[in-house]
Formats: structure tokens, C-alpha cells, sequence
């Protein structure tokens, strides 16, 4: 059976990506469109085969409550509004998977929550990775202890950003900057590939405050994660050049990913002592990272089932970010409560 999904952000990502996804989905349809724009809804709705009487606007939005062929709403809106519009869908009685980061702070993400379980409907957050191939098996080889000892975590992500006047650049609507944005993929894969919790942290920020695009974000920020076991996770985030990178170092080999997190051309080598060999990872769970990721929160739906990226773990990292930042803040350590 296919549910239906509304998708709420007619954006780039939202219906640049995300909007084609459905035709390789077994068990998620789109149902239903909700944008401020009605001339574009429109022509994406008749695009997509959604009938009219399913779009939806920011004002009329809580009106899904009546209609019964939606039953998962995708927030694809900026940061700031993930948290009103997740919200809004639970009182709806609507389930909801909801873009990373998930909100602009650790409270919000709580509150999502808190509303979520309130209306007895799941909350999923868009970790994309946790089903893509590439980062599976990364995953796999680091926790079967194929490469050894795990020792340390390196991860780099950023790209270059041009335009001075995107949502991303103000605080208000972001949250913050690359940390945020790019860098959250670096700090959620060292809690993916090691299975394990940050204890500390340890962060550094470099921003050119002089530069238009950064004079309320943040451009880079390098931190320290300390693991349980010992593990360092050492990661870069920054707005400011294109890098893509994960390297997981054990005493017995490594796995390098480059790009390691991208939409596709994802390539893997393992190894060690210079013999590392390109590897192919067997195929994901869906037809792509999109439509696993889609299809996991509709069978999570439809089998009672917590999906392995809930709102816990979205929170998780906001805690994280918050005490990077406040470790660039106050140049010093910061101890992750447990
Ligand atoms: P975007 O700017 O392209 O789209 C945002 C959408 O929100 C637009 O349709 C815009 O009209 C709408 N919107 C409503 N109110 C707005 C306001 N006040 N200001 C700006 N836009 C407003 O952004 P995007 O790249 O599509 O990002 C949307 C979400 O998706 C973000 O949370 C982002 O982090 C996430 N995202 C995730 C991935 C991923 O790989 N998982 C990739 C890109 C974006």
C-alpha cells in the first residue's frame, strides 16, 4: 500500500529533489502540495498528477486535518519554520518527516517532539544518508571491525556559497551558518559510522565578519568530538569552499569516502599502507537514498514502527551544535551532558 505524502516547500530541495523521488517509491505517494506561491503550485501539482483541491497555502495549511489522502507531511522550508510547521501537522493528525537540521535550537526540536507524541504520530527527520549505499557499508565496515580498532573519524563538508541574500546567511531563518547547514552532515556521520555518543567537544571558528555573506553566520568552524572508546572525530564545516570527505582510520586499515555524502558519484576506497582499493557497496534499501528514506517512514506508518532517524536523533545533533558553538564561544572544552 502507498501512502500519501504533502510536501510543504516548494524550494530547491523540496521540489527539485524530492518531488521526482515518488515514481520509485513501493510505498509513498504525493498527494498534495502546500506553498505560498498558487501559480506555481499549479503547474507542479498538474506536473505530479495532484489534484487541485489538494493544494494548500501557509494560511490555509491546518486544513490537511480534513483531507484524508494525505498522511505524512515532508517540511522542506527553511530552518526557522521547521518547528511551527512540524507542529502544525501533528494537531493535523498528520505524521511528518521534517529536513535537517531540524530546527534552530535544542528547545524547538523538543517541542516537535513533545507535539509528535502528543498526537500519537511518528516524526522522522531527513537524514538522507542512512540509506544510501556507500555510507552503509562505510557503517558496516567500521562496526564489523573489518578495518580494526576504530582510532579516529575525519570528515570535511562545505561548499562554496555565492549568493549573499539566501535564507541560509541569516541567522533568523538558519539558525546558524555552514555548522548548521553542511557541517551536520560531518558530526551526524561520526555518530553513525562509530554507533557511538559524543562525550566532548572542542571547536573553533574562523569567519571573515568583513565578507557580506557571513556578517550574522558562521563560514567555518573545525571540531574535536571525543568518543567513548576513545575515538577522535576531527570534522571541518564551511560556506566558504566545495569539500566532501569522510576517512575512518582503525588500527588494522581505513575506509576513505570522496564525495561522501553527495545526491550521487558517492566512491569509497578501503584499505591501508597504500593498498586501498575502490570498493562498489551493494545496493541500499530503496531505489535511491530518496525513496528508502520516503518509504521507511511510510512502512514506519504503516507497521507501528519508531523510524531509525526519529526526532531523537535530530535533537541529539542540535545538542551537539549548540555546544560547538558555544565552545567556539568561550574557547574551551565543552562536556556533553550523557
Ligand atoms: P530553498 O530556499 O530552495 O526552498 C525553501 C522553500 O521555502 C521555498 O519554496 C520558499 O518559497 C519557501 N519559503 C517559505 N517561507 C520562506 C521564507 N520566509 N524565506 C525563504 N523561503 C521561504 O531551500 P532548500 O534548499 O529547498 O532547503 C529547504 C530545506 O531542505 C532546508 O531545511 C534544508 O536544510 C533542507 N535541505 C536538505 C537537503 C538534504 O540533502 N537532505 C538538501 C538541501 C536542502
Amino acid at each position: 500500500r502507498k501512502l500519501g505524502y504533502a510536501i510543504v516547500g516548494l524550494g530547491s530541495y523540496g521540489l527539485g529533489i524530492i518531488a521526482p523521488q515518488f515514481k520509485n517509491c513501493k510505498n509513498s505517494k504525493l498527494v498534495a502540495l502546500v506553498s505560498g506561491d498558487a501559480a506555481k503550485a499549479k503547474r507542479v501539482a498538474q506536473e505530479y498528477g495532484v489534484p487541485e483541491k489538494n493544494l494548500y497555502n501557509y494560511q490555509n495549511y491546518d486544513e490537511i486535518r480534513n483531507n484524508p489522502d494525505i498522511d505524512i507531511v515532508y517540511v522542506c522550508l527553511p530552518v526557522s519554520m521547521h518547528a511551527e510547521y512540524t507542529i502544525r501537522a501533528a494537531k493535523a493528525g498528520k505524521h511528518v518527516l521534517c529536513e535537517k537540521p531540524m530546527a534552530v535550537s535544542s528547545a524547538e526540536c523538543e517541542s516537535m517532539i513533545a507535539a509528535c507524541r502528543q498526537a500519537g504520530k511518528k516524526l522522522m527527520i531527513g537524514y538522507r544518508c542512512h540509506f544510501e549505499p556507500y555510507n552503509l557499508e562505510a557503517r558496516r565496515i567500521a562496526r564489523a571491525g573489518e578495518i580494526g580498532k576504530l582510532r579516529y573519524f575525519r570528515s570535511e563538508h562545505g561548499f562554496h556559497f555565492r549568493d549573499p541574500n539566501a535564507w541560509r546567511l541569516k541567522k533568523a531563518l538558519a539558525g546558524g551558518g555552514s555548522m548548521m547547514d553542511i557541517g551536520i552532515y560531518a558530526l551526524n556521520a561520526a555518530r553513525y559510522m562509530t554507533g557511538e555518543e559524543p562525550t566532548a567537544v572542542y571547536a573553533q571558528e574562523t569567519t571573515d565578519r568583513k565578507d557580506p555573506r557571513f556578517r550574522e553566520v558562521e563560514d567555518m568552524i573545525g571540531f574535536q568530538l571525543e568518543f567513548p572508546s576513545g575515538v577522535i572525530g576531527s570534522c571541518q564545516s564551511m560556506y566558504s569552499a566545495n569539500q566532501n570527505h569522510i576517512l575512518l582510520v582503525g588500527d588494522k586499515g581505513r575506509v576513505e569516502m570522496e564525495p561522501a555524502t553527495g545526491y550521487q558519484g558517492n566512491r569509497m576506497w578501503v584499505g591501508g599502507n597504500g593498498r586501498d582499493k575502490e570498493v562498489t557497496p551493494p545496493p541500499g534499501p530503496g531505489a535511491t537514498q530518496w525513496a528508502g528514506q520516503l518509504d521507511h517512514m511510510a512502512q514506519c506508518v504503516l507497521q507501528d514502527r519508531e523510524p531509525i532517524v526519529g526526532g531523537q536523533e535530530g535533537l541529539r545533533d542540535l545538542r551537539i551544535i549548540e555546544a560547538i558553538y558555544q565552545s567556539a564561544r568561550e574557547q574551551k572544552r565543552i562536556v556533553l551532558k550523557a
